[in-house]
């Protein structure tokens, strides 16, 4: 019995660390991804302002796996029901698997707008934005952010706050564009009013209901024909689907099927759960995905030889709450309450902190919490 994991990130990782205590010793396993590392992406905002930190936030494969073999590879293609994909070295046939392969920026065909726009989606990207925004801090200017999903807010929290430690917070401006109403689409009000509050103290302006038509070098045009002027900018106005599934994220049920031997986990797919809601593709759903996954894809492995599909378990989406920073400063919603301040910080760092220290990664999760909270080891 063979179990395949595409994709090494919150999904990926959580479903394999799962499927490694629950599978049968004879299953082996298998766990695939182009890069040799699994990267905290939630927090990657952060290494704009503290390059440092990017170390802490990309964890070796073979510290997150205890059995399961670790494939350097690209894939190319996957067959859900013949259980099949292609590598870029070869091809690997699967009696079970996930297809976990994230996302990757839309640009949605806009002209111009991958040519001039800074994604941030892998530490390369974070260093691209900071170098670029150094210079910006020597010459002054000015910073559009595209996109005020929980990136395009992270970021431009981190990039008002260095322009403050560069002493450039008078030269340069920071603009944070959206084109739904608010800030946060998608969230709950109160957490999107909080938001658009610690953006302003911080000096961030906010365009919300600007559409982005297309972008030259240094200025953007926008639907009502206007046209911002920018110096720098970084994009962040949404996902689309992995290039190995056509650039397409395929939409999958509460069992989470992608076909008789696939699942589809985390933000590769859009998932409609029996209500009818769409779970918004955060780290957060991922990793309750991936336990859903880990559950049905046991079942599947269970029946081996054959015998009627099994019951499958059903994805629910809930949350807890969200948590997100704007520099120093955070904003969390548990349940109706939003919290801000020491309490709103500690929740976000020891969310990383349980993340690390879950997959695997513990030195990194020690590293992590002594940066936050500044403790001696
Ligand atoms: C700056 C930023 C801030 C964010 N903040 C938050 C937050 O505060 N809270 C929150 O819940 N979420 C946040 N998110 C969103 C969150 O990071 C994603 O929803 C989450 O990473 C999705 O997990 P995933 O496992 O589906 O995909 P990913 O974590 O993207 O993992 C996909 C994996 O697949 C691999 N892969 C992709 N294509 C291939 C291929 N063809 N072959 C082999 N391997 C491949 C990649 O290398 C990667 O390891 C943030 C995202 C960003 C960028």
């Amino acid at each position: 019995m063979h179990v395949v994991v595409l994709g090494a990130g919150y999904a990926g990782v959580t479903l394999v660390r799962k499927l490694e205590r629950t599978l049968p010793k004879t299953a082996a396993i298998t766990l695939v991804d182009k890069r040799e590392t699994h990267l905290v992406q939630h927090l990657l905002h952060r290494a704009v302002r503290t390059p440092e930190i990017a170390d802490q936030l990309c964890v070796p494969l073979d510290d997150c796996c205890e059995r399961a073999t670790v494939r350097h590879a690209t894939v190319d293609a996957v067959e859900y029901d013949a259980g099949q994909v292609t590598l870029s070295d070869g091809t690997l046939e699967f009696d079970a698997g996930a297809v976990c392969l994230g996302a990757q920026t839309a640009y949605y065909g806009l002209p111009g707008l991958a040519e001039h726009g800074t994604p941030l989606k892998r530490p390369e990207d974070a260093e691209d934005i900071r170098k670029r925004f150094l210079e910006l801090c020597e010459t002054g200017g000015r910073v559009v952010i595209g996109g005020a999903g929980l990136s395009g807010i992270q970021v431009a929290g981190e990039l008002a706050e260095l322009a403050n430690d560069e002493r450039a917070d008078d030269t340069v401006a920071v603009e944070l564009i959206e084109q739904q109403p608010t800030v946060a689409p998608g969230f709950p009000a109160p957490f999107q009013d909080a938001i658009a509050e610690k953006l302003t103290e911080r000096g961030i302006s906010i365009k919300t209901d600007t559409t982005v038509k297309s972008a030259t070098d240094g200025t953007l045009d926008v639907a009502d024909s206007s046209s911002i002027p920018y110096d720098q900018l970084v994009w962040t106005g949404g996902i689309t689907g992995p290039g190995a599934l056509s650039n397409v994220r395929p939409q999958v049920r509460s069992t989470l099927r992608l076909g008789q031997r696939t699942f589809g986990v985390g933000d590769a797919v859009r998932v409609i759960d029996d209500n009818g809601t769409m779970a918004p593709a955060t780290a957060q759903t991922a990793v309750r995905q991936a336990a859903i996954a880990a559950e049905n894809i046991e079942a599947l492995v269970r029946r081996d030889g054959g015998g009627f599909d099994p019951r499958l378990s059903r994805y629910v989406y809930d949350s807890l709450g969200w948590v997100a920073t704007v520099g120093d400063g955070t904003v969390a919603q548990v349940g109706s309450n939003v919290l801000t301040g020491t309490p709103a910080k500690t929740l976000k760092a020891t969310i990383g902190i349980q993340h690390l220290a879950g997959i695997g990664a513990v030195e990194e999760a020690i590293d992590f919490a002594q940066d936050t909270f500044g403790t001696e080891s």
